[in-house]
């Protein structure tokens, strides 16, 4: 019993798409009420033509469910003929033996064209959508024309059918609707995830973990963007913010000793020394800016304070102790500016690496600023 679940729980992952999954379903429950029907007509003793309509769908049913199951790549051809024999076959004939338009058989036709788009996309779709419903329609005339043809029911067994009926379509509607509901929300989470790990891997510097130089941009252009109207906003926006510009101090030569992966290592590890203490909720960002280049944004009260924290920044790299290589020792320079001092992005950037240049060439390891 428990390896009988298990291998049914193994053929329902198997059909991945939700029209397999509708597919495996219908034919499963076809099957069992093709079962529970071929019975009742023996114990009821409907004629013969009767139990043998029923054992042919029963046969079809169980032939689809093992190719479905043998040859998933034909599953697309194996869907249009279940929706055909359903719609064709199966519905219309238990409406001649289940008593006509007294019986609840129209609710199966119901759920069979609601089968059609779910099972089938495109033409094929419209195409056997239009035939079946025109079908049930000539069954229903025909009915009404040709009542010799319809299997008289009374009215006990009419009552019994529709409840029959009722629930087994009422309960395949829902568990299909269900499902198409459950794919449709897993389909909208994966793509918010899918949406949102795009956009981080758009912002951000895949070794670092940092920004990368567009989003660096896109955030300062948003401070700097002069306009008539808007210019008194951005200085606003401007307002408080620093921009500090480093470089690892003889980055080539960590390389050239340690070699790269080390080179890699103390990237990250400075990397994490300028983003620990930034505060995102005031706009503060670390980006990388190049090889071994990196730029901040900073809000601060004044200059002052803002060049006291890129000390301690620059302090923390100069600490850190690198158990895999003791002999090893960063360093970092940099250049600090005010946004409010500079007016125009292009200015403050070539300011900052000025500064740069001026700690390097004082002897590195130091933070240069304007005023
Ligand atoms: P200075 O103190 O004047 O800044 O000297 P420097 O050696 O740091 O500067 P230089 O421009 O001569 O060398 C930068 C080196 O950074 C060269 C390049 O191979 C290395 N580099 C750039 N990107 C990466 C990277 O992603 N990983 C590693 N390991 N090295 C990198
Ligand atoms: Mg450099
Ligand atoms: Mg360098």
């Amino acid at each position: 019993m428990v390896s009988l679940a298990k291998k049914l729980k193994r053929i329902w992952f198997s059909f991945d798409s939700l029209d397999d999954k509708v597919f495996f379903l219908t034919v499963t429950v076809a099957i069992f009420v093709s079962i529970v029907v071929y019975i009742s007509d023996i114990v009821e003793g409907l004629p013969l033509s009767a139990q043998l309509a029923v054992l042919v769908i029963l046969a079809f049913m169980v032939l689809f469910l093992f190719l479905g199951i043998r040859y998933p790549a034909r599953r697309g051809l194996l869907r249009v003929c279940l929706v055909m024999v359903l719609n064709f076959a199966m519905f219309p004939a238990s409406y001649f033996y289940s008593g006509g338009i007294h019986s609840g058989m129209i609710l199966f036709f119901l759920v069979g064209l609601f089968l059609v788009p779910v099972m089938l996309r495109g033409k094929a779709s419209i195409v056997l959508f239009l035939l079946s419903l025109l079908h049930m329609i000539v069954m229903i005339d025909l009915s009404q024309y040709r009542p010799q043809l319809v299997t008289q029911m009374t009215l006990e067994q009419h009552f019994q059918d529709v409840k029959v009926t009722m629930v087994i379509s009422g309960a395949g509607l829902y568990v299909i609707t269900v499902l198409i509901l459950g794919a449709y929300d897993q389909e909208r989470r994966r793509n918010r995830e899918l949406m949102a790990s795009l956009h981080d891997l758009s912002i951000k510097d895949a070794l670092s973990g940092l920004y990368n130089r567009r989003e660096l941009y896109r955030r300062l252009e948003l401070m700097y963007t002069h306009g008539e109207t808007a210019e008194r906003k951005n200085t606003l926006v401007r307002e408080g913010h620093y921009i500090a510009m480093f470089d690892i101090d003889d980055f080539k030569a960590i390389n050239d000793t340690y070699g790269h992966d080390v080179g890699d290592d103390v990237l990250r590890e400075v990397s994490s020394c300028l983003e620990n203490g930034l505060d995102a909720q005031k706009g503060e960002i670390a980006a990388r800016y190049g090889g071994e280049e990196f730029v901040c944004i900073l809000s601060s009260g004044s200059m002052d304070e803002a060049a006291s924290r890129v000390e301690s920044c620059r302090k923390q790299v100069s600490g850190l102790i690198w158990e895999k290589n003791p002999s090893l020792h960063v360093t970092i320079s940099g250049g600090i500016v005010s946004c409010m001092d500079e007016d125009d992005l292009g200015k403050a950037m070539k300011e900052a690496d000025k500064l740069l240049y001026q700690a390097k060439v004082s002897g590195k390891n130091r933070i240069c600023r304007k005023y």
